[in-house]
């Protein structure tokens, strides 16, 4: 028996190492780990998967690192999430300096959320919500783009990855109907959280997204005064928190107005066991 297992491992180590220099040549780089959850649930038999912004890092600011910048030469593709801030500040440097790469966006088709648009003497400013995926309805736009992409860049695996395309949309769709499943019990309405990484995921559920944070700065005085008499008056129940983002004006509405604090992270790669979690933490009295 012991003697089957080693000529087993012998005769399957040049195939595995075989397997990975094939696949070191397939590389998709992503911008953000949810996108690497999907992209890997697609793809990931013959293709490596990398995120651009680390975890625990906001892609609001990020920066990448001049290994990362020479790295991406190995990516066959690059997936953009469509607006977030690294993307803003870096896709075009990326895309002038890696031309061998295909970048494709996957916002694309997606139903976007336009903040603090206003019309100003003519023109029209306005800034896109960058968060989409953290809609289960959107995800589903962000898997097609994907899947169409997969079949641009490696069309001999057709097949595999329409099959894999209908299992992950089944997995979304499921991870949808479970949330709206939570929340269909929940008298809760509302929710306050530091950044606004929820947009997409209030709008699906017919939520509102109150946001500590203030057009991306610091909340003023007024702000924080405006929020508790909000959470008071719509006996809002869950502040959430992100990793990223400051946790102390939280903290100071949560003592005032006795709103519990939950820590979430959207940039999770576990994104649909995330979202379920964020639906409990919303529904949970
Ligand atoms: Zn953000």
């Amino acid at each position: 028996m012991k003697n089957k297992f080693f000529l087993f491992i012998i005769i399957s180590l040049p195939l595995f190492s075989c397997v990975k220099t094939h696949q070191q040549e397939n590389r998709i780089t992503v911008t953000i780990e949810p996108q690497r959850y999907f992209a890997s649930q697609l793809a990931d038999t013959f293709f490596i998967v990398e995120t651009m912004v680390p975890p625990g890092t906001s892609p609001e600011t990020y920066d990448p690192s001049p290994v990362q910048l020479t790295g991406l030469d190995r990516s066959k593709a690059y997936f953009c999430i469509g607006y977030i801030g690294f993307e803003e500040t870096w896709i075009d440097k990326l895309k002038a300096n890696h031309r061998q790469v295909k970048f494709f966006d996957n916002s694309k088709g997606v139903s976007l959320i336009e903040i603090d648009a206003h019309a100003h003497e003519g023109h029209h400013h306005g800034k896109t919500d960058p968060h989409i995926w953290s809609s289960p309805r959107e995800a589903l736009t962000i898997a097609k783009n994907m899947y169409e992409a997969l079949q641009e860049i490696d069309p001999g695996h057709a097949a595999i990855y329409t099959e894999n395309y209908r299992q992950l949309t089944a997995q979304i769709k499921e991870t949808d109907e479970k949330i709206t499943d939570i929340l269909k019990s929940s008298s809760r309405k509302a929710f306050v959280i530091y950044h606004p990484a929820l947009s997409y995921f209030a709008r699906d559920y017919g939520l509102v997204q109150y946001c500590i944070e203030n057009d991306g700065k610091e909340p003023s005085p007024e702000h924080l005064k405006e929020l508790v008499e909000t959470v008071k008056n719509l006996q809002i129940g869950t502040i959430f928190v992100q990793q990223e983002f400051d946790r102390k004006n939280a903290e100071a509405i949560a003592r005032e107005t006795g709103c519990k604090l939950v820590g979430i992270n959207p940039l999770t790669y576990d994104w649909n066991e995330e979202m379920i979690r964020i639906a409990q933490a919303l529904a949970d009295e």
